[in-house]
């Protein structure tokens, strides 16, 4: 009989929680083989999340919560649930059901008896959403498995299960600023990809946006990865190199035919393209800076307002 944690991070879900945990409990009731816990981590919701969480606690004594003082973000919500578990196996999934927990005895299966260190669920299609969004996701995959040394599948979603040595590992990337698709790969181990199909969410609505998502992308990338850092250096000494070319010509030119060179469409030009490849460059490694500035305060990942863990709460 092995323990299983389920940590779940819940961002204004007070509408669909119970059904979760109701759902979830009739999945883990056909699976008494294994001992179930959960860990619900309320990340700051602006609604009842946490009074909902705190009556579930009650009901079910398999029910742990850990309350955030604001919201941290849902990456930090799985790093405090991780923190928590002391379970042989670890899942993570979201709270809104569209990670289905009837995967759970193929997902199991696969670490338990198959010896893999990871099950990660790989989406098909993800049906609903917006054309824009999908196309998106698909460049986002793309750049950042060309630019990166961190690879991960088209899909990949972060509903997956996990051996107490691969979060144990995860935990010591204690980093602040953290891009879970690229930890969980970065840790390595083996993962067996299984492919799912997303459904609609049912209650309450998705709290991403096109912003925030390219705010993601952009951490995914440069968590990784120091290729735009390299890519404006190739830059420079491409530019650096046709300048002297051109330098060349309009030294000859003067010499050679006079200084009659009415240049002021080129000049301006070349200030024009120069001026924006130099803001260009200074974006990219202000991001850099701005992450070593962020990271350099090791401020805590979170913080917890409310809990019903003890100390000695062992699973
Ligand atoms: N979530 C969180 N903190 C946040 C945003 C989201 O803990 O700041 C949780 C949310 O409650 C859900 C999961 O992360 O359990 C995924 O969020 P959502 O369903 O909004 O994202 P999507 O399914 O669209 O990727
Ligand atoms: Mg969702």
């Amino acid at each position: 009989m092995s323990s299983i944690d389920i940590v779940v991070p819940c961002y204004n879900e007070e509408a669909g929680l119970a059904n979760f945990v109701e759902v979830t409990n009739s999945v883990i009731a056909e699976i008494p083989q294994h001992n179930f816990r959960y860990i619900l981590v309320n990340d700051g919701s602006r609604d009842r999340t946490y009074l909902v969480m705190k009556q579930l606690a009650e009901k079910y004594s398999n029910i742990k919560y850990i309350s955030f003082s604001r919201n941290f973000g849902k990456e930090a919500a799985m790093y405090a649930g991780f923190q928590h578990t002391t379970a042989d196996y670890v899942i993570v999934m979201d709270a809104d059901l569209q990670h289905p927990p009837k995967m759970f005895p193929d997902m199991i299966r696969e670490v338990v008896e198959n010896g893999y260190d990871c099950c990660a669920l790989q989406r098909t299609a993800r049906e609903g959403e917006s054309k824009f969004r999908g196309l998106f996701s698909k460049w986002f995959f793309r750049m950042q498995n060309a630019l990166s040394d961190v690879k991960m599948p088209y899909g990949a979603v972060d509903y997956r299960i996990m051996t107490r040595q691969m979060v144990d590992s995860i935990l010591e990337l204690c980093e602040a600023q953290r891009f879970s698709k690229g930890i969980f790969s970065w840790v390595g181990f083996n993962t067996k990809w299984l492919p799912f199909q997303t459904v609609d969410r049912e209650l309450g609505k998705t709290t991403w946006n096109f912003w925030k998502l390219f705010k993601y992308a952009l951490d995914g990338i440069t968590s990784f990865s120091v290729a735009p850092l390299r890519f404006i250096s190739g830059l420079g000494i491409i530019i650096f190199l046709a300048a002297i070319i051109y330098i060349i010509i309009t030294l000859i030119q003067t010499a050679i035919f006079g200084i009659d060179v009415p240049g002021y469409a080129t000049t301006l030009m070349i200030v024009l393209f120069m001026g924006g490849i130099v803001e260009f460059s200074l974006g990219i490694i202000g991001e850099y800076l701005g992450r070593v500035f962020i990271e350099s305060k090791s401020r805590p990942i979170y913080i917890i307002h409310r809990t019903n863990f003890d100390k000695e709460d062992k699973h």
